[in-house]
């Protein structure tokens, strides 16, 4: 069951919260006020209210995990949106960094490859409210080549490689934000395509993502 009302001491738990990842060293404003817009409580099962602002990922069933609000930050953050920049995400999960994204106020494009966790999201009616966030079920190494080119490309789960059909799908200048690595650790990374199509990379922290699995499942 879902919680939908959103109380005072959920927006002071949301608000410590969002101060503790700013003291982590998130700066960006623009990630900071998003994700001091979104009840992350609505996104999990009522029986994680307690702990939903909490800095921690949790249980979203199909054995994945609603990523950790630092980490959520952080990619939000590398990924230097712009306002009506056209977003593809993969790993949809939670739908939470997707709404985060949408809070920034960009198009969202988001694929989830659990059949599950994609149904989930169809009967969440808070996503409603957000008319620039479509969610897709498919396997997101594959992009959505009817969508595209993105300006951005996010990736939620673990990649053990830079997948090369979301490469041709972004935009000349635009750029991906990836967790690369096939084991317990993936690091950060930020590609950009340049404009004569060569690729530039920078390494950031490391994480731990859920992995990105090849196909979908039902
Ligand atoms: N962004 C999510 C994080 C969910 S965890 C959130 O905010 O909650 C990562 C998700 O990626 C999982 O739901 C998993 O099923 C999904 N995933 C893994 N491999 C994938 C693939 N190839 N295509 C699409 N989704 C994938």
């Amino acid at each position: 069951m879902r919680l939908t009302e959103d109380t005072y001491n959920h927006q002071g738990l949301r608000r410590q919260l969002v101060q503790s990842i700013h003291a982590k060293g998130i700066t960006d404003d623009r990630v900071l006020d998003a994700m001091l817009a979104v009840p992350r409580h609505f996104f999990l099962d009522s029986a994680f209210d307690k702990r939903a602002y909490e800095d921690k990922a949790f249980p979203i069933g199909e054995g994945q995990t609603i990523s950790q609000p630092y980490t959520v930050a952080y990619q939000s953050q590398l990924l230097e949106v712009k306002p009506f920049m056209k977003v593809l995400e993969i790993g949809t999960g939670s739908a939470y960094q997707a709404v985060v994204l949408a809070e920034m106020g960009v198009q969202v494009f988001t694929i989830e490859r659990q059949r599950k966790l994609f149904d989930n999201n169809k009967k969440f009616d808070f996503l409603k409210k957000y008319k620039f966030l479509k969610t897709f079920y498919g396997d997101g190494y594959d992009g959505l080549p009817t969508y595209g080119p993105f300006d951005r490309v996010i990736i939620t789960a673990a990649a053990p490689e830079i997948p090369q059909k979301l490469i041709e799908q972004l935009k000349p200048g635009g750029m991906m934000v990836i967790p690369l690595g096939a084991g317990d650790l993936q690091q950060m990374m930020r590609i950009t395509k340049l404009e004569n199509g060569s690729l530039k990379e920078e390494v950031f922290d490391y994480f731990s993502f859920v992995p990105m699995i090849y196909g979908k499942n039902n």
